[in-house]
């Protein structure tokens, strides 16, 4: 089998202005979708997810230009080769979103693994721990116009009228703000429910020990981004004075980045996007080497229908740290906000069931994908 074609779609769709951080509002989401043909007559599917003000013009570039003249002929069952063939050419670009574009081709040669084999990816990569996969809810996005705090518990309290268990809140707005915030949402839901809050870079060390030690009483189920990853000192100096658990790794890129976050135990939970830290080969190897720490993984999921299938692939596929009646299973992220392609792009919605989300069980990613919907999404001009 061999690759005959690698194309880039660069999706965009207009949104009501929403804060997807502290720092900004936007009108829009984006995404790259890429599509690997075979001479065999197998198409795989893949996804490179784009953060708020991310365009998709940016990893679809890398591809044109740096990874399709290498894929060309090649065996997307020679997936792992691929990827260091990938990471070593794009290297001189200094990182710079060439992970980010490889990680949607490596989920493609996985779904045309899985589809040639007629097997779901998990299957293929060890197999599943668990079927059923407890989501938390991403939501409560900032709204010019919407009562805050109290638009944001009303919103808590449909979300577990839905069955939602667990909930992580945009935080990053002062700590004011955020101690109050914090405070109101736990009062709500009471004290059984997970409470998780992202402030997205927004805080240096300081400020971060003085929110975290406002917030004690509200026992957060973790703290995501309190401060950008370039301080890796001030995550491991308040790991070390907070009971609350440190979580980051949506801005960490391949098993170099992680591996040194792990062995200096500057987190408590690590949160590689599939999408978008080297694909599910190498979140299987970043998975491996937190399994050696005993550091746990809950991946960022941000992206479409198909990122959202091969996180799920993942997740099935990763071991618990520990065998007891209590186990810290893995969670999946589940963006609750409003996206306009999000569920178009695949044919078999992926939703929430008796507060569980099921692993897809198609061949490949698990979901076919809606062709008619790229095309409707794509971007006119890149
Ligand atoms: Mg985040």
């Amino acid at each position: 089998m061999k690759i005959t074609d690698v194309i880039p779609h660069v999706m965009i769709g207009k949104t009501d202005p929403y804060s997807t951080w502290a720092a900004d509002f936007v009108d829009d989401r984006y995404s790259m979708v890429v599509e690997i043909k075979t001479d065999e007559g197998v198409t795989g599917w893949g996804e490179s997810v784009c953060h708020g003000r991310q365009p998709g013009s940016v990893s679809a570039a890398y591809i044109t230009h740096v990874f399709k003249p290498l894929l060309l002929g090649k065996s997307p069952f020679d997936v792992e080769v691929l990827w260091e063939n990938m990471y070593h050419s794009s290297r001189p670009f200094g990182g710079g979103g060439a992970v980010n574009a490889m990680s949607g081709i490596d989920v493609a040669l996985w779904d045309i693994i899985g589809k040639t084999l007629g097997r779901p990816i998990h299957q293929l990569i060890g197999g599943a721990f668990r079927l059923e996969v407890m989501p938390y809810a991403t939501s409560f996005y900032r709204k010019e116009g919407r009562n805050y705090p109290e638009a944001y518990v009303e919103e808590a309290m449909e979300l577990i009228k839905d069955g939602f268990r667990a909930f992580k809140l945009k935080t990053g707005y002062g700590l004011k703000k955020d101690s109050e915030y914090i405070h109101a949402m736990r009062e709500a839901i009471g004290p059984d429910m997970l409470l998780a809050a992202d402030a997205n870079c927004a805080y240096d060390a300081p400020l971060t020990r003085q929110l975290l030690l406002e917030v004690e009483d509200a026992k957060l189920h973790f703290m995501e981004e309190p401060m950008k990853t370039d301080d890796i000192e001030g995550y491991k100096m308040l790991r070390n004075m907070t009971g609350t658990h440190l979580a980051c790794g949506e801005n960490l890129f391949t098993k170099y980045d992680f591996r040194r976050w792990i062995v200096e135990g500057a987190v408590d939970i690590l949160q590689p996007d599939i999408c978008s830290a080297g694909g599910i080969t190498e979140c299987k190897k970043i998975a491996a080497i937190a399994q050696a720490y005993a550091t746990r993984v809950i991946p960022h999921v941000w992206g479409t229908g198909i990122g959202l299938a091969a996180a799920l692939q993942v997740i099935a596929s990763l071991p618990s740290n520990h065998l007891s009646q209590f186990v810290a299973e893995p969670m999946l992220e589940f963006d609750r906000s409003t996206h306009p392609f999000r569920d178009a792009v695949i044919k078999e919605k992926i939703g929430m069931e008796k507060g569980v989300v099921r692993v897809p069980m198609g061949p490949g990613i698990g979901v076919e994908v809606n062709e008619d919907a790229v095309r409707e999404f794509e971007a006119q001009t890149v």
